[in-house]
């Protein structure tokens, strides 16, 4: 179901970790346990995350892993001033204003490793407002520093008693993420998205000072755990069509018993295609060839195997049932109509409608399947593979397009 792991890749880790930050910050834990939280839990989530952003180059979680710690020190901060004082007020705006901020910039900046320029460029800018919000703190009662540190202090809390322009950063910077996880849907953004939800509890101003550092330290972990689950994604699922891949059929196969039959399936020509049409059109019908098969009956789940070769296992069926299936599919897809975009082809519909040769191409493609079942004669899933495509090979020599036992 394609749906519902999008859900899946949104929902985890972040919406549990969202629980996580809510009991640790405002459950009525026993005070060893509140000491943990404020003391160990910060220094051993810094800590994986370090070394894991390391030794995967991913500057950005480093960063906000080095902009979340800074957020918690300062409120930390705060928590020890009188908190309706010019500088816990500065201090308190500066974070609730700067962290929402930051937390978007990161997420929407590319990943360009840890010793770039670019990396270094955003070390100085964050340095340099924490320089900023230091000096406005310390030297608020001056005359030069002064009207700055009453201006951010003294700013309008129309809502929950957060400043304006917080709640805008906090609001555009969710919005933004979620835009992004829903077109590209992937375990970084939507990591960053919780992340940040998360962090609003902790400039939440009526929160304690361990539902704080509690909230700071559980979004830095929701980053290393999207981090973590973006890894795997890469390992185990194809990038192009979002089939599972190679090494996550190797693990299946491992792990098949009972009754099973498994499905090579081929697209026809596709060298000629490529050639014809180029390899990025190439690349769309893969993609709607996956998602076609991803959509397959019959409880099969399809892989891909590599190339323009998908294979689809099913469970517990034999090899005729699940042919009823794969023909399904071919018949379907044989039937899917491209156009291709001529270049330079107007996207406005022009006023004078153009002879017929200007129009988009119209093609389609084919697949051919071979499939066998698990019997006495082939007992592992390295036989039944080998049978299946032999099957294939069959389906192509004798005309293409069709499914063959
Ligand atoms: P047949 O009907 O016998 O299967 O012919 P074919 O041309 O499909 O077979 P062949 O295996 O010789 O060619 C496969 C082609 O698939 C080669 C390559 O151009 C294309 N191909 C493989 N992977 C990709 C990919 O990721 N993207 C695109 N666009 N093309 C790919
Ligand atoms: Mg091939
Ligand atoms: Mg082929």
């Amino acid at each position: 179901m394609p749906g519902m792991r999008k859900v899946t890749v949104f929902l985890f880790p972040g919406a549990g970790m969202l629980v996580l930050a809510l009991v640790a910050g405002f459950a009525e834990l026993p005070a060893d346990w509140q000491g943990g939280v404020r003391s160990i839990y910060p220094v051993v989530v810094l800590s994986v995350g370090l070394i894991l952003g390391w030794r995967f180059h991913r500057s950005r979680l480093l960063l906000a892993l080095l902009v979340l710690t800074l957020c918690d020190r300062a409120l930390v901060h705060v928590a020890a001033l009188d908190p309706a004082a010019l500088d816990a007020r500065v201090l308190f705006n500066g974070v609730a204003i700067l962290l929402p901020i930051n937390l978007a910039f990161l997420a929407l900046a590319a990943e360009r490793g840890i010793f770039s320029l670019r990396g270094v460029y955003r070390l100085i800018v964050i340095g340099l407002q924490v320089a900023a919000i230091a000096l406005m703190h310390t030297y608020a009662e001056t005359r030069t520093l002064g009207p700055a540190a009453r201006a951010l202090a003294d700013m309008p809390t129309p809502l929950f008693d957060l400043p304006a322009m917080a709640l805008l950063a906090f609001g555009g910077g969710l919005a933004t993420m979620l835009f992004g996880f829903y077109q590209h849907r992937s375990a970084t953004e939507s990591g960053f998205f919780w992340a940040l939800l998360i962090t609003l509890i902790g400039v939440w101003p009526p929160a304690s000072e361990v539902a704080r550092t509690a909230a700071m330290s559980t979004a830095g972990l929701t980053l290393v755990l999207s981090l973590v689950e973006a890894s795997y994604g890469m390992a185990f699922r194809d990038e192009l069509t979002g089939l599972p891949g190679r090494r996550a059929l190797q693990e299946a196969l491992i792990q098949l018993t009972g009754d099973y039959t498994i499905a090579m399936v081929d697209i026809d020509h596709f060298k000629k295609f490529n050639d014809r049409f180029g390899h990025d059109v190439g690349d769309q019908v893969l993609k709607m060839v996956a998602a076609r098969l991803e959509r397959i009956r019959g409880g099969g789940k399809s892989f891909r195997y590599g190339g323009e070769e998908f294979t689809v296992l099913f469970r517990g069926k034999d090899a005729e049932d699940a042919a009823e299936y794969l023909d399904a599919a071919r018949k379907e897809i044989g039937s899917m109509d491209f156009v291709i975009r001529a270049p330079g082809r107007p996207r406005k519909r022009p006023d004078q409608p153009r002879p017929a040769r200007r129009a988009g191409r119209r093609t389609h493609i084919t697949v051919s399947a071979g499939a066998a079942e698990r019997n006495n004669h082939n007992s592992g899933p390295d036989d039944v593979l080998r049978a299946a495509d032999k099957a294939l090979y069959k389906a192509k020599e004798t005309g293409r397009n069709r499914v063959c036992l």
